[in-house]
């Protein structure tokens, strides 16, 4: 029998294994979310995936160590002290500032010392073109070290001892304190199975790229590396099938990704959800679409959705059990099923409200859509603008056009729907005559945007659907990235460069900030953002007392 069967205590038949795990179930399946991820919903990508193993037969939970106070204290105030390196505080959702972090959290997951890790920062942070300061350099170490101190001492309050499996669900932003929290697990509990998945793994470490070799070479304490949805491959990895081999993906599956109607809905009842302000559900996976910087399509295969009364039904169902009507919808845009959900959900008085991404495309124009989205509980649209410039629109692939987009924000706010707007600074070959007429656009339609954030252009050399188009080097030098280990990359001679992407990033954020554009990073950013927009457009529905 299968070593793993025999740690989970279940028969390699699935079907027995079902009947045994009621009778007498074994050791259990342990999902984590470590620390940083937006806290904004309970994590739904774990919580799908106990669901799946249960009906499967295997006994599995979750532990969200992402919603620390202490921990999310230190961030604030590592991301305020490098803040106060710079003059303005950018309308960019501190990306600059999450690299500069990622780099210090991987020194010390490596075991460097206090030295490294301040030489690492002197040489990485004028890289975002950020000025440093010995002072600052002085605040960020014991920033980090008391970090994993105190997510020390969160592991030892779990009881590992009866898990038979351990696996992260791991971003960028958390893979420090992944590879952390699985060597020491693997230290202390041999006997555990460690599993790496994530969001991770769609480009930073996508597959094929030298980052991921890097984990597979120089990681050993991580068992399996799941590569792509994770339901299928983790079940497949438990049930013994792919139990001897290392790195698992979607070439494992023969093509059978699991079909949106077997998607089950989230278990969120490890969770303490009065630490989110909204529950997440998902309507379909991938995209149709092929933005030629994005990784969805690379990450889920081809485009799904979910069966819509199910999803209706599964909304209704999860606000009813956490008394929380609010939902972000965490797919990759709502505009294959909006319509049919909304109509739905009024048909049945579903009376929730919810928040997710859309495309900015014609349909979007249609005041009688939108109007029916807004009174199914529509409350905010978020948009990948990314540009106003017809041609970097097409340099992109974005399949849709300035007018639209115009006539988008105009309809959406019109019926007091929240436009969350995200814009791409800095594409390759953005002239400055483009960067100029997205700054004209933002001018010209300012009243019709709630938000707006700006990130420079961040190449990855696997996983974006453009990444084979551009050669590129390891922007950090090799006495960085010997600690480090996992490189960060920028395209050979790309114009324009890093220098002039930050510097469009600078100019969007104080026309931004003339315009009285937030970005929200605060409670207060919020309802001053909120008073301004019912200001702006009456119709929109009060989500906060
Ligand atoms: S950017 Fe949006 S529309 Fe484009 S491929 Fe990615 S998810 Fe799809």
């Amino acid at each position: 029998m299968n070593e793993m069967y025999q740690i989970l205590g279940l028969p390699e038949d699935v079907q027995t294994a079902e009947a045994s795990h009621s009778r007498e179930p074994g050791k259990r399946i342990t999902l984590v979310k470590p620390p940083y991820f937006a806290p904004l919903t309970p994590p739904l990508g774990i919580a799908i995936i106990k669901t799946f193993l249960e009906r499967n037969g295997f006994r599995a939970h979750c532990i969200d160590l992402n919603v620390d106070p202490d921990l999310w204290g230190m961030h604030h105030n590592y991301f305020a002290a490098l803040q106060s390196l710079e003059d303005i505080s950018l309308n960019d959702g501190y990306s600059k500032l999450w690299w500069i972090l990622n780099a210090h959290l991987l020194a010390k997951a490596n075991g460097a010392d206090s030295q490294v890790c301040k030489k690492i920062l002197r040489t990485v942070i004028p890289i975002f073109d950020i000025r440093f300061d010995e002072n600052v350099i002085r605040t960020l170490i014991p920033l980090v070290d008391n970090f994993y101190k105190r997510l020390d001492v969160l592991i030892d309050r779990v009881n590992w001892a009866d898990s038979a499996v351990v696996g992260t669900s791991t971003y960028t932003t958390s893979l420090g304190p992944s590879l952390f929290l699985l060597k020491k697990i693997k230290e202390k509990h041999p006997h555990i199975t460690t599993v790496m998945g994530g969001g991770v793994f769609a480009d930073d470490l996508a597959l094929g790229s030298d980052n991921l070799n890097t984990l597979i070479n120089e990681y050993p304490w991580i068992d399996h590396i799941v590569v792509g949805e994770g339901e299928a491959l983790l079940l497949k990895l438990v049930q013994g099938e792919l139990a001897h081999k290392r790195l698992v993906s979607i070439a494992d599956l023969s093509g059978k990704v699991v079909p949106m109607q077997d998607i089950p809905i989230p278990d969120f009842s490890d969770f303490n959800t009065n630490y989110y302000s909204l529950l997440s559900l998902e309507g379909a996976r991938s995209c149709p679409f092929q933005c030629n910087f994005c990784s969805e399509t690379i990450q889920w295969g081809e485009y799904r959705k979910k069966p819509i009364d199910r999803l209706a039904d599964q909304m209704v169902s999860l606000a009813a059990k956490h008394h929380n009507q609010a939902f972000f919808m965490g797919d990759s845009l709502m505009n294959p099923y909006i319509n049919p959900l909304a109509e739905k959900l009024v048909e049945r008085g579903a009376n929730v409200r919810y928040d997710g991404y859309l495309r900015a495309d014609k349909p979007v124009t249609n005041t009688g859509f939108v109007k029916l989205w807004s009174d199914s509980g529509l409350f905010r649209a978020r948009l990948g603008i990314e540009s106003a410039s017809a041609r970097v629109l097409e340099l992109m692939n974005k399949q849709t056009a300035p007018s639209t987009i115009a006539a988008v924000l105009e309809t959406l706010a019109a019926q007091g729907v929240r436009t969350t707007t995200y814009w791409i600074v800095g594409f390759p070959e953005e002239t400055e005559e483009d960067f100029a007429e997205t700054c004209d656009f933002i001018r010209e339609h300012h009243k019709n945007i709630y938000e707006l954030e700006a990130h420079p252009y961040h190449y990855y050399p696997y996983g974006q659907v453009a990444s084979r188009q551009y050669q590129s080097y390891s922007l950090y030098p090799d006495d960085v990235t010997d600690v480090i280990k996992f490189r960060v990359w920028e395209i050979i001679e790309v114009k324009p460069d890093r220098l002039e992407r930050y510097k469009r990033l600078r100019q969007i954020t104080a026309l931004a900030a003339e315009l009285g554009l937030p970005n929200i990073y605060s409670v207060t950013d919020r309802y001053r953002a909120e008073e301004r927009w019912r200001q702006l457009h009456p119709l929109a529905t009060k989500i906060y007392q």
